[in-house]
């Protein structure tokens, strides 16, 4: 199950929620109950290419730094 990271607007704070591909947009409340959260393009984008389950690395190859 893909994992969506949220930022809610109203505390600032970051979250992450695990929830099936059909629920990727619906809305997420954040863990101190708020519901003015967006969601951020961090897992998501990258789901589609780790279906071999690799992941675990440093993070830098992926996000764009390494060319
Ligand atoms: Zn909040």
């Amino acid at each position: 199950m893909p994992t969506y990271e949220f930022r809610c607007k109203t505390c600032g704070s970051t979250f992450d929620v695990n929830r099936p591909l059909a629920e990727s947009s619906a809305p997420a409340s954040c863990p101190e109950g708020h519901d003015d959260t967006v969601k951020l393009l961090s897992m998501a984008g990258l789901a589609g290419k780790t279906t071999g389950g690799g992941q675990g690395g440093g993070g830098c190859c992926g996000g764009g730094c390494c060319g």
